[in-house]
């Protein structure tokens, strides 16, 4: 098996294998291809996980911050060495085209690690005067952090949690998708390279029964989780019963609004990037996309023609830029939406079904699909695809685009095309999202809080926003002069 890690869990600074785990197998989504069998974790790894992070978690904190600083940058090094490496191996794990995790994957997460280890040292509290007396905060870590990843960005998804949480002075067990197991691993490699004290940052396998074992262990005082809004619920209600500081990042169906008077060609780009990016597998994506009657149809046959020109094949070949989708249940449930909406007669303009790639005959493939005409109504402009399916809504007037885009109980992220830079803030004022573009779509760098409003979400990562969820600040008030009491 050509990505088989040296075992299945990365616990207190080393590889940890379990002895009655279940084995669950990792696939090439182009081949079908096992690439790796790992196991879950069972009781024993995940008490050898706590424990090293409680250990761990101690040296860590006690640590200058500016030190912790540094082993975050020297990590993001090694990311961005291995980069190639890296991305060879999250090309295997979910299938997305190696031209993209090339730039998007480990590297980003070296964007990451190398802006929390640029922050560490300047994460301080306040003075407060009282006049005399004074009082004082201090930001102090949760202790044990517990992520839960999803499939789509793997690697990203890990150091998006770990370095807000690492920053801080916190320990974390991370436990990845079960659909893609492999790359926090190599992740935690290189956090001990660069000299991260062991037991400060763990990888477990499993199913979400391990997850929720987790989400209930007494000694994790924090869980973020990317995923799906169902398993969001679970996590929260769930953490909820023991008090636990939670971070949802969760689905979307978000809206792309397009104004007659926008830079058609570059709205069209942003539309390509915010449906058929990573094979449409992206939770903020702009799936609704809006346009003004009096542009539709030119943008629908340039968007068709544009699309036409997809390049799908072997995610390994840099030449392609469309690959398959991460599994056989993502598949099915993708060609199963391009269905509804012919169902619910909604007008196909490209697509609409799977793809064959000659080389690859048990791909996953599915076509890019655009379809137009689309009702607000419609299954498939209320429910999330994950797949490359772009709906078309059409919209004449200001206040009636942003109350459709709006009536939707997702709320992660909205777009604006227009030149006119009045209506661009007035309507982004007024989207109910937690992240949102002008005159662009899905750009995340790292500095820039992410997150959702309604139920795509509770907390915010990255930028300085972060290190809200991942802190606590404590209050010392220190008396000057005397105690005064009533006897
Ligand atoms: P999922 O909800 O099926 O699984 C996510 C993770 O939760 C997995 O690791 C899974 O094992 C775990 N899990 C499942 N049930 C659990 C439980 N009861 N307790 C604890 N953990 C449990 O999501 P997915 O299919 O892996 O990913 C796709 C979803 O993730 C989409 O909805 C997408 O929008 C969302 N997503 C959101 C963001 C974001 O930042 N907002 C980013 C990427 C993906």
């Amino acid at each position: 098996m050509r990505a088989q890690p040296k075992a299945s869990h990365y616990v207190g600074g080393s590889y940890l294998e379990s002895q009655t785990g279940t084995p669950f197998d990792s696939f090439y989504p182009a081949t079908g291809e096992v690439i790796a069998r790992v196991h879950t974790a069972d009781d024993a790894v995940i008490e050898a996980a706590i424990s090293a992070a409680r250990t761990g978690q101690e040296i860590w904190a006690a640590m200058p911050p500016a030190e912790r600083g540094r082993i975050l940058r020297k990590a993001a090094d090694i990311l961005r060495e291995r980069n190639r490496e890296l991305s060879v191996l999250e090309t295997l794990d979910t299938g997305k085209p190696l031209q993209e995790t090339l730039i998007a994957d480990a590297a980003s997460g070296a964007d990451c690690l190398e802006y929390y280890g640029g922050l560490a040292a300047t994460l301080t509290g306040e003075h407060i005067d009282l006049g005399g007396s004074f009082a004082y905060t201090k930001r102090e870590p949760l202790g044990i952090c517990f992520g839960i990843g999803a499939w789509n960005y793997p690697i990203q998804i890990a150091c998006w949690k770990a370095a807000p949480a690492l920053v801080c002075g916190n320990a974390m067990i991370f436990k990845p998708s079960e659909v893609t197991p492999l790359s926090a691993l190599k992740f935690a490699e290189a956090l001990t390279e660069a000299g991260l004290p062991d037991g400060v940052y763990n990888v477990i396998q499993g199913f979400g029964d391990v997850g929720a074992t987790m989400v209930a262990h007494p000694d994790i005082a924090k869980v973020s989780l990317t995923g799906s809004v169902p398993t969001g619920a679970k996590v929260a209600s769930l953490a909820g019963e023991h008090l636990k500081k939670t971070t949802l990042e969760l689905g979307g169906k978000s809206p792309l609004i397009i104004f007659d008077d926008a830079d058609v060609e570059n709205a069209i780009s942003a539309a390509i990037n915010a449906n058929f990016y990573s094979t449409g597998q992206i939770c903020s994506n702009g799936t609704r996309v809006f346009v003004h009657k009096a542009i539709k149809e030119q943008f629908l046959s340039r968007l068709a023609e544009r699309t036409s020109s997809a390049v799908l094949g072997d995610p390994l070949d840099e030449a392609t830029n469309i690959g398959p989708l991460v599994s056989r249940q993502q598949f099915d449930k993708v060609l199963s939406y391009m269905q509804i909406g012919q169902d619910e007669g909604a007008r196909l303009v490209c697509g609409g079904g799977s793809a064959q790639v000659d080389s690859l005959p048990e791909g996953y493939f599915v076509q890019p699909t655009v379809f137009a005409d689309v009702r607000d109504n419609m299954r498939i402009a209320r429910e999330e695809i994950f797949g490359p399916v772009l709906s078309v809504l059409d919209f004449g007037d200001e206040d009636e685009v942003v109350a459709r885009a709006n009536d939707t109980e997702f709320g992660l992220a909205a777009g604006v095309f227009t030149k006119d830079i009045q209506r661009a803030h007035r309507v982004i004022g007024k989207l109910e999202a937690g992240t949102c573009w002008i005159n662009t779509y899905n750009l995340t760098p790292i500095e820039m809080p992410f997150g959702g409003y309604k139920k795509s979400g509770i907390g915010r990562e990255n930028g300085h926003a972060a290190i809200e969820y991942y802190s606590q600040i404590k209050s010392i008030y220190v008396e000057m002069d005397g105690v005064e009491a009533a006897f």
